[in-house]
């Protein structure tokens, strides 16, 4: 069991079924799928057990069907019926924990333009969350590196679409990295401003200010990084801004950190050696992960309405 995750059992192509049982031929072609990647937490506490809601399942699964969209797929499922999967998915598996839920739709073998089917698999297990006050992971060194692989360009593989195949892209820049002794990579967009990281957004703090590069510096539009951008503000009080950013920017902020689903919010230690800000984990990006955990544990009342729980 331990090669899926202890997940027993997952939702395939519209029934619960074991994991080890979710089997398609290997002549399938799955490396043309899209997939997504959602979380769904601990009611109460995100380092506890108990009942879990799911985070921004909306626009999740809102990009779920726009990359179908543009990668020629069919959804086989609406998503009343996606959300359903979901739910199925947790509750036969009887997890207590934190958990991570990843559909993927793939065409199937012979599938054409006449005949467009898909199949779809739900699996979900259980993760170590980086939230959490006085959480050992989250304070942990991380030493990131401007890869020399830069991201796809949009007019060449669309960044926007979680497919599958944009991620040869970036696991190239991830194994360059860990190769050169690197916790992480960040990628530049083929104009020479920052993009993003190989699973998760940029942002830096400048005069305690978060920045972030644009929709259009090749990033995959993160959902934790809408969230934050519109929410910040209000709930705690930090201004963000949506702009380039240059390799200089990088290395002359305070702080630095990625976000994004399984990321959450991640500290930047250093990028290319050079130490970044006075002081690690930066407390603007503390404050922002105190705050964005109060949120997908349901402790932020006003945020209530980006979580759909699981169990009734
Ligand atoms: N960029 C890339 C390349 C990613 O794989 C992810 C993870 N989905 C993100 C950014 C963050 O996006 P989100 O906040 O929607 O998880």
């Amino acid at each position: 069991m331990s090669g899926f995750n202890g997940a027993k059992y997952c939702w395939m192509n519209g029934s619960i079924v074991e994991t080890e049982k979710a089997l398609v031929s290997a002549m399938e072609p799955i490396h043309l799928g899209i997939f997504e990647g959602i979380k769904a937490y601990v009611e109460g506490d995100v380092n506890g057990r108990g009942k879990q809601n799911i985070f921004a399942w909306k626009p999740h699964i809102d990009r779920l069907f726009r990359s179908a969209i543009v990668n020629g797929l069919i959804m086989p499922y609406d998503k009343e019926q996606l959300i359903e999967a979901a739910r199925k998915t947790i509750i036969a598996n009887n997890f207590t924990g934190n958990v991570y839920l990843q559909p993927r739709i793939w065409p199937k073998a012979g599938a054409s333009r006449n005949n467009p089917e898909s199949h779809i698999v739900f699996p979900a297990w259980e993760f170590n969350t980086l939230l959490g006050v006085n959480n050992q992971s989250f304070n942990k060194e991380r030493r990131f590196m401007v890869s020399s692989w830069r991201r796809i360009a949009s007019d060449a593989l669309p960044p926007q679409s979680k497919s599958w195949a944009n991620y040869a892209n970036t696991g190239l820049a991830g194994r360059e990295v860990s190769r050169l002794g690197y916790n992480g990579a960040i990628l530049l967009d083929n104009r020479g401003f920052v993009s993003e990281s190989t699973g998760a957004c940029l942002m830096v703090v400048m005069e305690g200010k978060v920045i972030t590069p644009p929709v259009t510096a090749s990033i995959l539009e993160s959902v934790t990084r809408n969230f934050l951008l519109k929410h910040l503000p209000i709930d705690v009080n930090i201004q963000t801004e949506i702009r380039d950013l240059t390799r200089l920017d990088l290395y002359a902020s305070e702080e630095a950190f990625l976000c994004g689903t399984g990321a959450e919010i991640t500290p930047i230690t250093s990028i290319d050696d050079i130490k970044i800000g006075e002081r690690y984990p930066g407390i603007v990006t503390t404050q922002i992960q105190n705050y964005y955990s109060d949120v997908v544990s349901g402790k932020n009342d006003r945020r209530r309405l980006w979580l759909t729980p699981i169990w009734n």
